[in-house]
């Protein structure tokens, strides 16, 4: 066998992703729900469903279904509302695990990630075994079971975990690649929505392989020249898309230019409110803390002041960042002229293991020995549905209907990244 065709010719990617993550852990503090139809959704007439279990899944029930269809469809199952900060600290756990395994981590959301570990085959004894250890670790060290995909490529690893799912480990080896992709439907190939299927579905091309019968042009004509070029690839389970690491900053901030400069302080501070929700948003999904917070505002002569502190306190919610960010306007006094920008920065990052986070990872019970549990839940939260589902996660449930969440862009970047627009590291007078 030693002239057998390697599996991989170039690169070797994992796809990792956590079983119906928001359920899973909610069954570890309530394990009597185990193989129950178990639902994480919220309870407001716009609310979707972030996480099914697999019994409540085989009613019709799925991530990003719109609350109300899921009780119609599942009207037994059990309905958790999406409350405590535990699934920021799981996913911490889970990514450390992954960050261990390789440096080229690339998370796409708050339960998944891809791997490259083309370079640490040797060393740690082929994809399978790579693979294999990630699930063990996983299961020992959180209680929860992840799913892996492992192939020469993002968007078929992504394939290979989706089609292993559920507790599975899928190998799709480079000369097999047409033959796993070729009988799949059309719409469920990653990066193809909703509307591309149905388009295609009425030019008779169904399945993978009838895209790939099609030529080039015609898809173009059909679907328009990016998605059309990028169908032609995949169809072929071609993709060169990178892992790509999300480097550590030090500082996170925003800042927001007044189309009209003022000085009314309500104003001012609607808008450090919105900026200090920005930041914070960042850093949890950083899962790091700060120890300090910084604010600049620009005045209409163009010159810049700024004021930071430090906090004896790490702080993660964009509650505990705008209370600083007020205080540091405040103790500027008087506002210097008009304002004609307004920036506020977190600084000091640190790891966020220490401290009251692990009061966090303590569960529920533990959750009085922090400051501001409530802010931190909610928030927490509300960032996992828009990493789930990109930012209409929270809009009107009827835009959300039907729609397959924008993560599965083409370009495979998450739909809810925001733009960095860190504040600018000028120097002021
Ligand atoms: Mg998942």
């Amino acid at each position: 066998m030693a002239d057998a065709e390697p599996d991989f010719r170039d690169r070797v990617i994992l796809h990792v992703d956590m079983d119906a993550f928001f359920v899973n852990v909610e069954l570890l503090q309530r394990p009597e729900l185990r193989g129950r139809q178990v639902v994480v959704a919220g309870s407001g007439p716009r609310s979707v469903v972030l996480s099914a279990s697999y019994e409540a899944r085989a009613l019709g029930v799925g991530s990003a279904m719109p609350t109300a269809r899921a009780r119609s469809l599942a009207p037994h199952a059990v309905y958790l509302e999406p409350s405590h900060g535990g699934y920021r600290e799981y996913s911490r756990r889970v990514m450390e695990i992954l960050r261990s395994v390789t440096d080229l981590v690339e998370q796409v959301s708050v339960d998944e990630a891809f791997l490259d570990v083309t370079g640490a085959r040797r060393r740690l004894g082929g994809p399978v075994a790579i693979a294999r250890g990630i699930r063990r670790e996983i299961l020992e060290s959180t209680g929860l079971v992840a799913s892996i995909g492992v192939a020469g490529n993002k968007f078929i690893a992504k394939m290979a975990s989706t089609g292993s799912k559920p507790d599975g480990l899928w190998l799709v080896p480079d000369r097999r690649i047409l033959e796993f992709l070729d009988p799949l439907p059309v719409r469920r190939l990653w990066g193809v929505g909703e509307k591309t299927a149905a388009s295609l579905d009425d030019a008779g091309l169904r399945t993978s392989a009838d895209v790939r019968g099609a030529g080039l042009e015609y898809l173009r004509r059909r679907l328009g020249q990016a998605a059309g070029t990028h169908l032609h690839q995949i169809v072929r389970g071609i993709d060169d898309r990178p892992v790509v690491v999300e480097r550590l900053e030090k500082s996170m901030g925003a800042e927001h230019t007044f189309s009209y400069d003022t000085d009314d302080l309500r104003e001012i501070l609607a808008v450090v409110l919105q900026l200090s929700h920005d930041v914070a948003r960042r850093l949890r999904r950083s899962g790091r803390r700060a120890r300090g917070v910084a604010i600049k505002v620009r005045d209409r002569d163009f010159t810049t002041h700024t004021r930071s502190r430090a906090l004896d306190q790490g702080v993660t919610t964009g509650r505990e960042v705008y209370e600083a960010a007020r205080r540091l306007l405040e103790d500027m006094g008087p506002l210097p002229s008009r304002v004609r920008l307004i920036g506020v920065r977190v600084e000091r990052l640190d790891e966020g293991d220490a401290g009251r986070q692990l009061s966090l990872w303590d569960g529920d019970g533990a959750a009085g020995l922090h400051d501001a549990p409530e802010w931190d839940g909610a928030e927490s939260a509300m960032d996992v549905i828009r990493e789930k589902f990109g930012p209409q996660g929270l809009q009107p449930a009827r835009l959300v209907t039907g729609k397959i969440s924008p993560r599965y862009a083409p370009d495979g970047r998450s739909g809810s990244r925001e733009d960095p627009s860190p504040v600018s590291d000028e120097k002021t007078p």
